[in-house]
C-alpha cells in the first residue's frame, strides 16, 4: 500500500510552487510595493490586509492573522485536507506525487493518512452508484417511464450524460442489493446518506422510484444526489443529506459541469432547481449553477465570485423569490469589490427558467440577463418600499436604513456611487453630508490591524533573517556554540540552524512546512511577518552580528555571575575552570 507522501517530495514542490502565481489562479493581486495585496479572501474587509510575498513564499493576512505557504493556502483557500493540498498543488505544478514505502509514521500522520482513505473510499463508492443510476437509466426494466420524463423535458442523451443523470426503481432495495456487501459498506451507505437504517436494523434504499441527479463537488467528485420523483409522491424532489463529504452549504450543483463545457467562464447564473440547470445546458446556456438550497449561503457566493466577477441570480418574481434575492444580496455584500457585480433577474408569475428557455429559446433568455437589474437598483427598490417616501421623517429613516449595508460594502467606486445617490435625493445633498455618511459608512466594520509588534532582540533577529535567508545558515561553522546559552529562543535557533545546514538547498516555505504541526510554526510565522528592514545583501553580516552579541551577552552575564560567586567564596571547582576559560579567551 502506498504510504505517507515523501517530505522529499513535499520540499520539491514548495520550491517549484510559485504562491503567487498560485494565488493568482485563484483571486486578483496587485503590486504594492515589492509584495502583493489583496482583500482578504479568508474575512470580510474592505482594504486590502491580505499580503503575499514573493521572496518568502508566504501569505498573511494583517487583520485576521491567516498565514502560510502554497500548501496552506490550498487548504485554506479550497477547504482541503492537507494530503488533497499537496495533490492539489502537485496537479497545479505538473508533478506526480511521490510516496513514501508506508514503514510505522507518527500517530498524527496516520490519523489523517486513514481519514484521508476513507474519503478516497466514499469518493469511489458514490461514483460507482452514480455509474449504477445511470447504467440503470438503459437498462431497468421500468427505464421508459424515466426515459419518458426526461424527453418530455426536452433534454437529449448527450445533456443527460454530460450531467451523468440516472435512474433508479422504486424498490426497497434496487441500490443496497448491489452495494451492501457487508457490515461495512452497509454502514458507509447509511453514513453518506444513500441508505436509511430504519426501524428492522435492515437498512433500505434511500432513493426509490426517481430520476438522479448527482451532485460533483468542485474537483468533480459525486458527493450526494438529488432525486426528482416521476408521479406525483411528495417531495417531489429529494436531496442527500449532509454527511462527511457533502456539506449542501458549500457546494454548488452545476459549477463542475460548467467549469468544464467552458474553458474560461464570464460569468454564472444561479437558479433554484437541478432541471433549471440542466435546462439552461440543455439550451446552450452552459454556464448556470443551483444552490441545493432556498438561500444562497456566504460560502457559495464566494465560491460563485473566486470563479466569476459577475454573478446573475435568478429567481421567481414572488415574494419568496424576493426574500431569496435580499438574503443573497446581504451575504454577498462584502465581496462585491471593484470589478464585481453581483445582479438580479425576476422571473414572469408562472414562469421557471426551464419553462422560459423552451418556450423562447437562448437568445431570449441571454437578452433578459443581459438586462439583468444592478445590486445598487435592487437595494433602493427594497429599501424605499419600506419607508413613507413623501415625509421627511420617512426620508431621513431611509438613510438610516441604508447604513448597515453600506458598512457591509467595501470601498469601491460602487459604494461611492450609492452614497452620492443617497445624499443626492435624499439627503441634504451637501459635500458635508457626503463626507460625514461616507465616513459612517467606512467604519462600522473595519478589521482591527493585528500590529506585529516584534521586539528586536539578537535571538529574534538571528531566526527572522536565518528563516528569511536560509543559505546564511552556512556562515555558521559549529553550531555547538550556540547550545550551552540559556537564552529563550536559542533552542529553535539551533534546530533552524542545524536543519539549514543539513539541507543546504531549501527554502522558506519548505522550513516552514518542516514547522506545521509544532507550536514553533506559529513563532515562525509572527517572525516572518516582521518588518525588521534588513536588506537582503546585508543579512549575512547582520546575522552574524546578533550571533556575535549573543555570546557576548552570554559571556558577560556569566563572568558577572561567577565573579559574584567568587567574591562569595562559592566558587566550585567547575567555577573556577569555567571562569579561568572566558578570561583567557577574552585575554586572546
Ligand atoms: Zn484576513
Amino acid at each position: 500500500m502506498a504510504g505517507r507522501i515523501s517530505r522529499q517530495f513535499i520540499d520539491d514542490l514548495l520550491a517549484r510552487a510559485d504562491i503567487v502565481e498560485l494565488v493568482q489562479s485563484r483571486m486578483s493581486l496587485k503590486k504594492a510595493g515589492k509584495n502583493y495585496q489583496a482583500c482578504c479572501p479568508f474575512h470580510s474587509e474592505k482594504s486590502p490586509s491580505f499580503t503575499v510575498s514573493q521572496d518568502k513564499q508566504f501569505y498573511h493576512c494583517f487583520g485576521c492573522g491567516e498565514h502560510g505557504n502554497a500548501v496552506s493556502f490550498l487548504m485554506e483557500f479550497d477547504r482541503l485536507d492537507f494530503v488533497d493540498a499537496v495533490e492539489e498543488l502537485a496537479s497545479h505544478c505538473g508533478m506526480e506525487v511521490v510516496r513514501e514505502e508506508n514503514n510505522a509514521s507518527p500517530a498524527e500522520q496516520k490519523r489523517q493518512q486513514q481519514l484521508h482513505q476513507q474519503k478516497q473510499n466514499d469518493y469511489e463508492l458514490m461514483g460507482q452508484v452514480s455509474r449504477f443510476y445511470q447504467q440503470q437509466l438503459k437498462a431497468s426494466p421500468d427505464k421508459d417511464t424515466a426515459i419518458k420524463y426526461l424527453k418530455g423535458r426536452g433534454l437529449s442523451g448527450e445533456v443527460v450524460k454530460r450531467f451523468g443523470i440516472g435512474y433508479i426503481s422504486d424498490a426497497w432495495d434496487g441500490m443496497m442489493k448491489v452495494f451492501s456487501k457487508d457490515h461495512h459498506s452497509t454502514q458507509q451507505l447509511v453514513d453518506l446518506g444513500m441508505a436509511i437504517q430504519g426501524d428492522k436494523n435492515k437498512p433500505y434504499d434511500r432513493f426509490r422510484g426517481r430520476v438522479m441527479f448527482p451532485i460533483h463537488d468542485k474537483r468533480g467528485r459525486v458527493i450526494g444526489f438529488g432525486g426528482r420523483v416521476l408521479g406525483d409522491e411528495k417531495p417531489k424532489y429529494l436531496n442527500s443529506p449532509e454527511t462527511r463529504i457533502y456539506h449542501k452549504g458549500q457546494e454548488l450543483y452545476g459549477l463542475h459541469e460548467a467549469k468544464q463545457a467552458n474553458k474560461s467562464l464570464n460569468r454564472l447564473v444561479v437558479v433554484e432547481g437541478y432541471m433549471d440547470v440542466v435546462a439552461l445546458a440543455q439550451h446552450g446556456v452552459d454556464y448556470a449553477v443551483a444552490s441545493l438550497g432556498t438561500a444562497t449561503t456566504p460560502e457559495q457566493l464566494q465560491t460563485l465570485f473566486r470563479t466569476v466577477r459577475n454573478v446573475i441570480c435568478c429567481y421567481d418574481g414572488d415574494r419568496a423569490g424576493r426574500d431569496a434575492a435580499w438574503r443573497a444580496m446581504d451575504n454577498a455584500l462584502p465581496l462585491i469589490q471593484d470589478g464585481f457585480t453581483l445582479q438580479f433577474v425576476f422571473l414572469p408569475d408562472g414562469e421557471d427558467p426551464d419553462s422560459l428557455i423552451r418556450e423562447q429559446g437562448k437568445e431570449a433568455f441571454e437578452a433578459i440577463l443581459d438586462q439583468a437589474m444592478p445590486l445598487s437598483k435592487f437595494l433602493f427598490e427594497h429599501l424605499m418600499r419600506q419607508v413613507d417616501m413623501s415625509s421627511f421623517e420617512g426620508r431621513a429613516s431611509l438613510v438610516e436604513s441604508f447604513k448597515p449595508y453600506l458598512a457591509k460594502l467595501p470601498e469601491s467606486v460602487l459604494k461611492d456611487a450609492i452614497i452620492n445617490e443617497i445624499a443626492n435625493n435624499f439627503g441634504t445633498g451637501s459635500e458635508q453630508f457626503k463626507v460625514k455618511l461616507t465616513k459612517e459608512a467606512n467604519q462600522t466594520s473595519k478589521p482591527i490591524k493585528a500590529k506585529i509588534s516584534t521586539k528586536t532582540t539578537p535571538v529574534r533577529l538571528a531566526i527572522a533573517l536565518l528563516l528569511e535567508h536560509p543559505h546564511i545558515a552556512a556562515s555558521i561553522s559549529d553550531v555547538s556554540i550556540l547550545e550551552p546559552l540559556k537564552v529563550p529562543g536559542i533552542p529553535l535557533l539551533c534546530q533552524l540552524l542545524s536543519l539549514c545546514q543539513n539541507n543546504p538547498e531549501i527554502k522558506t516555505p519548505q522550513i516552514l512546512e518542516y514547522f506545521r504541526e509544532a507550536e514553533e510554526g506559529k513563532q515562525l510565522a509572527k517572525l516572518l511577518c516582521w518588518q525588521h528592514h534588513v536588506e537582503a545583501d546585508a543579512a549575512t553580516d547582520v546575522f552574524l552580528d546578533s550571533i556575535e552579541k549573543l555570546l557576548n551577552n552570554f559571556v558577560e552575564q556569566r563572568t558577572e555571575m561567577l565573579m559574584q560567586k567568587a567574591r562569595s567564596g562559592a566558587l566550585t571547582q567547575e567555577d573556577k575552570q569555567e571562569l579561568q576559560a572566558i578570561l583567557s579567551a577574552n585575554n586572546q
